[in-house]
């Protein structure tokens, strides 16, 4: 079941993956990626650590499931990625962002998935809590002014554009935290009072629509300042959800090795399209060599996704099975993990063998032409007696 919704999730995912980047994404995804990756290195336990190390691959996917996969999903999906604090508490409604709430929900969830071992789930919930936490950092994702000038866009890609110049600091230690809403509503009233100079420094004199300040030394401060911040807040994140959970981290030897799961059609006729999920030990999704057997045909599946490989056999090759239930066979293979396999079969329906056309026009078009002269001759016999 797990398999499914994984494969579901992912094929929503790449999806989404060709629609044309929305520009409301705070941080763009390797902004995402790139600050998550940080975090797991403040793991403060080794074993821990190495657990997030190992799926660090898996995380940077999870990371922007929130942008990619849940917006599409979940129309409540929007307001957990900001808080407007302007509105005052008693006028607040749900489109007025829920952030806080949000990290507090989806970190407890971790904690639960943590405890009954479910990594899949626990991985997933992690990169969501970090995407968030992450959000929280971008000022514009904390006012109700969020897109002043139509700014927006360019302070959600800053992080992405000038990582390799930005200066982290990330000395603070790494505490579990007491009360998760309070701590990323806190997250929000700094980003809040942030406004104001990444207003002054992104968008100059606003009367001058000239002055035009895209990058500078007091961005480059200020953008370090917020994903230096947003790098450890995520840790922290995690690291409670870990210390209430109160388990030990899987045995990652357990991981090493591969299954694949085969959705296909039980018919196919001038396209066949099967989806193959790639799995590891710990049910997490996993990159790997995928090819497909068809009858005598084979080839090499495309990835669409960590883990999610498509398979496309057009008519040419479906159709010399014409007629026949053919087995169809992925197998993934990947150093260290093993091959698995699977199959399924398809039975290939024949193409509808076109009647042939006789050469001439048809017995009906012949009489109708027929009828046709005649009518016409006798309006012109009538015609010209009528000049008489
Ligand atoms: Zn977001």
């Amino acid at each position: 079941m797990r398999r499914k919704a994984v494969a579901a999730a992912l094929a929503v995912g790449v999806v989404l993956s060709f629609l044309p980047v929305y520009q409301s994404q705070a941080w763009w995804s390797n902004g995402h990626r790139l600050m998550t990756t940080e975090a797991i290195k403040l793991i403060p336990d080794p074993e821990w650590r190495q657990f997030f190390e190992h799926y660090a691959y898996f995380l940077n996917e999870t990371c922007v499931w929130p942008d990619s996969i849940y917006k599409a999903e979940d129309p409540m999906e929007e307001p957990r990625h900001y808080y407007d604090l302007e509105i005052p508490p008693e006028k607040r409604t749900y489109r007025d962002g829920v952030l806080p709430q949000a990290v507090h929900n989806y970190t407890m969830a971790m904690v639960e998935a943590l405890k009954r071992g479910d990594w899949f789930e626990a991985l997933a919930l992690a990169g969501r809590v970090a995407h968030y936490v992450e959000d929280a950092h971008q000022p514009y994702h904390a006012t109700v002014n969020y897109n002043p000038m139509d700014k927006h866009g360019l302070a959600d890609s800053l992080v992405e554009k000038h990582w390799s110049e930005l200066t982290l600091d990330l000395s603070a230690s790494i505490e579990p935290i007491d009360n998760l809403t309070q701590f990323a509503f806190e997250i929000i009233v700094d980003s809040n009072q942030k406004v104001a100079r990444l207003n002054a420094t992104l968008i100059g004199d606003p009367n001058d629509p000239s002055d035009d300040r895209e990058w500078s030394d007091d961005l480059r401060d200020l953008i370090s300042e917020q994903a230096s911040r947003a790098i450890v807040a995520v840790a922290r994140v995690w690291w409670t959800a870990i210390t209430l959970a109160g388990v030990e981290p899987p045995d990652l030897s357990q991981s090493y090795s591969i299954s694949v799961d085969l959705a296909a059609p039980d018919r196919a006729k001038t396209r066949l399209l099967a989806e193959a999920t790639v799995l590891d030990g710990l049910e997490i999704p996993l990159d790997a060599e995928v090819t497909w057997t068809f009858g005598q045909d084979s080839g090499e599946a495309r990835r669409a996704d960590v883990g999610l490989y498509k398979i496309r056999i057009d008519s040419e090759v479906l159709q010399k099975y014409a007629g026949q239930t053919v087995t169809l066979t992925v197998k993934a293979t990947k150093e260290g993990y093993g091959t698995a396999e699977a199959s399924a079969q398809v039975y290939v329906e024949p193409l509808e063998i076109p009647t042939p056309q006789p050469s001439g026009p048809s017995l009906e078009l012949k009489w109708v032409a027929l009828i046709a002269i005649v009518v016409v001759a006798a309006v012109v016999v009538i015609l010209l007696l009528r000049r008489r």
